[in-house]
């Protein structure tokens, strides 16, 4: 199986080249010149597998050039037992009748960006190996706080590479930002950017993009690579789990092989539902894909009505991981829907990137419409669903997750749709503990509180144990306190790698 980029079709590159590459050189996104399918039978089979082995089945269709032995070796090294602290790496949670959340959130940073960087990093490595690459290979992250620590644990003394990851000054969580301040490794380097997630997003965009510095670093044996949701080492691993949570869905007697379900998610870059997007291409019987937004419901918009417009005011919510007004994946998906139309898209890029907007043509709106329904909340009804959800069901739910269960709500109300669901679980409430326990119990509970005393809290009215990975932080080092201007981000680099 071969790629191509969303703004230049004629291109042909292996999977490997895509994944060591990143982003295509003109800026586009590399996407497989077909989505392959998965057969009943496959489904079936699946229901008796492993994680690991679900993995190999749904690799092993896009990762051609991969040998089974490369495969194997990257599977198991990322999903292990003891990085996500349960066998099932990914299990889901049964709330109701019609709600299944799919528990992303049991890796080695808490949040669902785990399981595709546990995993990247070999991937990475192998196609270099595989390529012949002799240059070492910088990873560099924007991060709106989730990316930037799963892309740290995942690379963090893997030879060969060197990580670099932005974080916006205005819009991590006090936790998120310990996670990243406080990371060892040998080839680790961390900074804040003044300004939000866009600022950072652009700001590594503009280095990648750069020319002239792109041939400085060639000269000093170095080679940009992404770890950011437009790889595409991150999103094929992201279409696993919806077979996954499919398989044990037949598997605990929820559903027969052959329903359709409903999938949720809350929704930022587009990366995650863009996976659930094409496990449905694939094969998966999915049968509304329901996007959910908070106030930055720029998706939303763009849904219901084929205008995507980012000339708009920008709210920093508690589901920070969703504060995002450009939200890259969708590319891919518009690339899909236009039947891989890469002069349009490239104009569509333009259009946003000169004007912050750009509209789609009805017949392509007519197929957003068909696949997707989308929705949005704000802070006080994400807080609102933390605490009903507590009471009514004992389940606390972390404030992305929530986002996405409010709008699961409004849809049913709205259409009367109960068909079985599966709401995407992004986080660990632990991760977001201070937002999660003022909406349990208001804001008396977190006044004058440190973080740890937070996670005690939230343990005993959650009943949860704290995950080993936010306890130790505690008597970490802080080692990274650079702020930098978004101007300055390339002197950072720059420093970083002493050239
Ligand atoms: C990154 C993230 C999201 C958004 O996912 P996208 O793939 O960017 O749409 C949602 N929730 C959490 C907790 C995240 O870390």
């Amino acid at each position: 199986m071969q790629y191509q980029s969303t703004r230049n079709k004629k291109m042909s590159v292996s999977s490997a080249q895509a994944i060591k590459t990143g982003l295509s050189a003109e800026g586009g996104l590399f996407v497989p010149e077909n989505i392959p399918s998965v057969s009943s039978a496959e489904m079936d089979a699946m229901t008796s597998m492993t994680y690991n082995e679900r993995a190999y089945t749904v690799l092993k269709k896009f990762l051609t050039d991969y040998t089974d032995e490369e495969l194997w070796n990257c599977i198991n090294k990322a999903y292990t037992k003891e990085k996500f602290e349960t066998a099932n790496i990914a299990p889901v949670y049964k709330l109701n009748g019609a709600q299944y959340f799919l528990e992303l959130w049991h890796g080695p940073t808490c949040a669902f960006k785990d399981m595709a960087l546990q995993i990247l990093p070999h991937l990475l490595t192998t196609a270099m190996a595989k390529t012949d690459e002799k240059d070492e290979l910088i990873i560099l992250v924007a991060t709106s706080g989730d990316t930037g620590k799963a892309a740290l644990e995942g690379f963090k003394d893997v030879s060969g590479t060197r990580i670099i990851v932005f974080y916006p000054s205005d819009g991590v969580s006090e936790i998120q930002k310990l996670q990243m301040i406080t990371q060892e490794g040998s080839n680790v380097g961390v900074a804040a950017v003044k300004g939000n997630f866009d600022d950072a997003q652009n700001g590594v965009k503009k280095i990648f993009t750069d020319v002239s510095y792109n041939a400085v670093l060639e000269n000093n044996n170095f080679k940009l690579s992404s770890a950011n949701s437009i790889n595409w080492g991150r999103l094929v691993p992201q279409i696993v789990y919806y077979f996954s949570a499919y398989a044990d869905m037949v598997k605990g007697n929820e559903i027969k092989t052959g329903d359709k379900i409903n999938v949720v998610v809350p929704t930022g870059n587009f990366g995650n539902i863009l996976a659930a997007y094409y496990a449905k291409k694939m094969g998966l019987p999915i049968a509304k894909l329901i996007c959910a937004s908070n106030s930055n419901n720029v998706l939303t918009d763009f849904i219901n009505t084929g205008i995507y417009n980012k000339n708009r005011e920008f709210h920093t919510t508690i589901s920070p991981s969703m504060d995002i007004l450009i939200s890259s994946n969708l590319e891919r998906f518009l690339y899909d829907i236009s039947d891989r139309d890469d002069t349009l898209i490239a104009s569509l890029m333009k259009q946003l990137v000169e004007n912050g907007s750009y509209e789609v043509d009805s017949r392509m709106k007519e197929k957003i419409s068909q696949l997707f329904y989308a929705g949005y909340c704000n802070d006080d009804k994400t807080r609102q669903a933390i605490k009903a959800c507590k009471e009514e069901f004992g389940y606390v739910i972390d404030t992305h997750t929530a986002v996405a269960k409010v709008v699961h709500d409004e849809y049913i109300s709205k259409t009367g749709d109960i068909t079985k669901t599966v709401i995407a679980s992004t986080a660990s409430p632990f991760k977001f503990n201070q937002s999660v326990l003022i909406a349990l119990g208001g804001c008396e509970i977190v006044a004058g509180k440190d973080e740890f005393t937070l996670l005690d809290i939230l343990s005993e009215k959650s009943g949860m144990s704290i995950p080993a990975s936010l306890a130790e932080l505690k008597h970490k080092n802080r080692i990274f306190d650079l702020v930098c201007d978004k101007e300055q981000m390339q002197h950072v680099v720059s420093d970083f790698l002493n050239i």
